[in-house]
């Protein structure tokens, strides 16, 4: 039987670029899943503790995080969808998967690598303990090994993510084919399901891609926004200096990156065939109208997402937690049977 698993980090309210790069798939494949398919979907509020740790904001985004998911279409009911720190075998698979794990093919994995150079500290491990600057965590590091945990833990066969999150899974299958290798058929290798839209950019730097941490708020669209700020935010997305519609991936990022954003939500997409042929409608067409086209896609798309958002905000956690609670027990369940083999198989 098949078992989807995927997460999310409560570091904010998720954007267009979590949306269409793993959000909405994880809908479809709960709508489209047969009855014997697990679905399985984390808020992963330890790997957020990689970044600046808040006690009030973490506890505010893991909230508004769930109830994004919920105003998307999941159904705790169907999916399970929980707080991984509520499931404390993540961790201590984690631990398990650490003494295996390469320190080389780690220090490999870019997302660590991008966070090197934010930090322009090269060679972390010359920075004395303690340091202005020495902000390079551990824990940073060993992120791809926590992912790989939440993962096998479940025993997922399929993993519905963005690009960014390639390579992470890659690492995911080399730790469970190690583990076997070692001690055993116990771990199961995951497949990676990467969406249709699967990289959206910055809106103010288009060769980055679109996220929840970075500085500028006016770089992503929230799943929350109203159209105001939709409106706001598209009027300084960068482009260059030709103000009229092409389509020109090589040469005009910021463009491109717009009509892919249009592709993926204007319903009167799915009859133009692929993103050149839709763009090609808008062929030298103003960039402000178009712009203004575009904010009236994405509000239209939105709206009935908001709307539940700001009702599940609303109602004091009363359904929330009751789907995190639901959430939490399904999957130690599920953990907990995975858990049983890989103690046994190491002689733990
Ligand atoms: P952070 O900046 O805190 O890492 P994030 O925006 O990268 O936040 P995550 O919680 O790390 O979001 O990732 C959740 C999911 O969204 C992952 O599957 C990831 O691949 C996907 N995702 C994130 N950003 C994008 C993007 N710009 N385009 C497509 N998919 C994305
Ligand atoms: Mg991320």
């Amino acid at each position: 039987a098949k078992v989807i698993f995927s997460g999310i980090q409560p570091t904010g309210v998720p954007h267009l670029g979590n949306y269409l790069g793993a959000l909405q798939q994880w809908v479809k494949l709960q709508n489209e899943a047969d009855e014997d398919t697990k679905l399985i979907y984390s808020i992963v509020d330890l790997h957020a503790l990689t970044g600046s740790q808040d006690a009030a904001e973490l506890r505010k985004h893991k909230w508004n995080t769930l109830a994004t998911l919920m105003a998307i279409g999941l159904n705790p009911w169907r999916s399970t969808i929980f707080f991984q720190s509520d499931v404390l075998a993540h961790s201590e698979l984690m631990w398990i998967l650490s003494c295996e794990a390469s320190m080389g093919y780690l220090s490999r994995m870019t997302q660590w690598k991008s966070k090197l150079d934010l930090e322009e500290n090269h060679n972390p491990f010359e920075a004395s303990p303690g340091k202005e600057g020495n902000k390079l965590k551990l824990g940073l590091f060993s992120y791809p090994v926590l992912q790989a945990a939440d993962i096998l833990i479940h025993r997922a066969t399929h993993v519905p993510v963005g690009h960014d999150q390639s390579q992470h899974l890659e690492f995911a299958r080399v730790c469970a084919n190690g583990f076997n290798h070692r001690h055993g058929q116990v771990l199961v290798p995951p497949s990676t399901l990467l969406s249709p839209a699967k990289r959206i950019q910055s809106l103010a730097e288009p060769s980055l891609k679109m996220s929840k941490s970075h500085l500028n708020n006016k770089s992503r669209i929230l799943l929350s926004d109203t159209k105001n700020t939709i409106e706001k935010k598209m009027k300084v997305a960068v482009t260059d200096t030709n103000g009229y519609v092409s389509y020109d991936p090589e040469k005009r990022p910021g463009v491109t990156n717009l009509l892919q954003i249009a592709y993926h939500m204007d319903p009167e997409a799915a009859s133009a065939g692929s993103l050149e042929e839709y763009a090609r409608q808008f062929e030298g067409t103003h960039l402000k109208t178009f712009k203004s086209k575009l904010t009236d896609v994405i509000d239209d798309h939105l709206t009935p997402i908001r709307e539940r958002y700001f009702t599940f905000a609303a109602s004091q956690n009363g359904e929330l937690m009751e789907a995190a609670e639901l959430g939490a027990k399904k999957a130690r369940e599920s953990a907990d049977a995975t858990m049983k083999a890989v103690r046994d198989a190491i002689g733990l």
